[in-house]
């Protein structure tokens, strides 16, 4: 057995259907709150307004500005509400934009959070806060930004779109699969990673086929809290996330789109390298055979396959494979190349500018991996 850290920060989770209406209230009340601050996007105001009637007096005010990779003029500008309003409580109803403007918030006043995600992103999960300043994303992690109570409802998943639903169980899925190499993952983490990869290729099968399966779509929500605790507990990001916080920083492009095209790739250029146990693991996770002794050529064939599941998924269900229908143009990508590079994050296979570009022009090109 490798040596390991065993250490989980985790939220109180209420999973299950119906539970917003009939918990979120007797949550608010638990923690003590008395003046609650509900933040949804502008898309999903008309939901934040539905939460707000559940919450009685305790509802003080809506703030419906929360916006994708999180800007630092958003967060200043609820700011003034929280302060304005006395705010003892955030209640964030939606995906990781919204969520990651409570945690933003969380971060800079310490307030209590509930939140109710609406998409796969897994944002809740996690003690991590991704912010853009001046076309820059940076993460930091604090113990401040881990929600207090996350609650786990499928109907608010039933409306998000198929494309969404199919791009954004793949931002899950990449969570799994670089905590499955990363050097902080832990044993007990790594089964948590198998089994959110597995349980949402299963259900991202369904929905790419049957967007109302409530069934596929509760597991997929479970299957995003699983991925979402590894990435928050295991240390998930190696060069995919790299690739995708840079894109998205500098070429404002929608975070789960990129990752779903980006993936598939990063997996590929990173597989031959990976350790027996991470291969071993992702095998288990992918349903593929795994061959421990095999040789580079082997290797790299498993690489392809895996990358391939993963891109079928995207394509079988209609979504987009290619950077360039995110409006992303050819001579972007030498600049991602050089920033990707530039404060790396720990990575199995060495950053080699050439290998780089090469994976850049695949995503871009958005052909299936061979
Ligand atoms: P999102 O929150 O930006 O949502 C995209 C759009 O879909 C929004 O307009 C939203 O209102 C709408 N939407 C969400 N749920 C819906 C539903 N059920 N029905 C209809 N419309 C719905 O997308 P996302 O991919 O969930 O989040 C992306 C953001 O999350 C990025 O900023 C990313 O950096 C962050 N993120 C952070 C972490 C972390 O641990 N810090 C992890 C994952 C993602």
């Amino acid at each position: 057995m490798r040596p390991f850290v065993y250490a989980v920060a985790a939220s109180r989770v209420v999973f299950g259907r119906g539970s917003l209406k009939a918990q979120l209230e007797g949550e608010v009340a638990q923690l003590g709150a008395k003046r609650v601050l509900v933040i949804t996007t502008p898309h999903q105001r008309d939901i934040g307004e539905e939460v707000s009637s559940l919450l009685g007096a305790r509802f003080t005010a809506l703030y419906s500005n929360a916006t994708m990779h999180t800007p630092v003029e958003v967060t200043e500008d609820a700011l003034k509400v929280v302060s304005e309003k006395n705010i003892d409580c955030l209640v964030a109803v939606g995906g990781g934009s919204t969520i990651g403007l409570a945690k933003a918030l969380a971060y800079r006043t310490d307030l209590l959070q509930i939140v109710v995600p609406s998409t796969y992103a897994g944002s809740e999960a996690t003690s991590i806060l991704g912010q853009t300043e001046k076309g820059a994303k940076t993460t930091l992690v604090s113990p401040k930004v881990l929600p207090e109570v996350i609650v786990y409802d499928v109907d608010l998943t039933l409306t998000l779109p198929k494309v969404m639903s199919l791009t954004s169980g793949v931002n899950a899925i990449a969570h799994s699969i670089e905590t499955l190499y990363s050097a902080k993952s832990n044993p007990f983490i790594d089964l948590l990673a198998v089994e959110g990869i597995q349980v949402m290729m299963r259900s991202l099968a369904k929905l790419g086929s049957e967007p109302d399966d409530i069934e596929a779509r509760s597991d997929a929500l479970y299957a995003a809290w699983a991925c979402g605790m590894c990435l928050g507990n295991g240390g998930g990001t190696a060069l995919h996330h790299k690739i995708c916080h840079t894109i998205g920083g500098m070429l404002n492009t929608p975070h789960a789109e990129t990752h779903a095209i980006v993936l598939p790739h990063a997996l590929q250029y990173n597989y031959a390298y990976l350790n027996k146990d991470s291969r071993r693991n992702l095998g288990r996770a992918f349903g593929l055979a795994v061959n421990e002794e095999g040789g580079r050529d082997q290797l790299e064939r498993e690489g392809v396959e895996m990358a391939q599941k993963i891109f079928d998924i995207v394509q079988n269900g209609g979504a987009p494979t290619s950077l360039a229908a995110l409006g992303v143009k050819s001579s972007d990508l030498e600049p991602v190349a050089e920033a990707a590079a530039k404060a790396p994050y720990p990575n199995p296979a060495p950053l080699e500018g050439p290998r780089l570009l090469e994976l850049l022009h695949r995503a871009h090109l958005g052909s299936r991996p061979v």
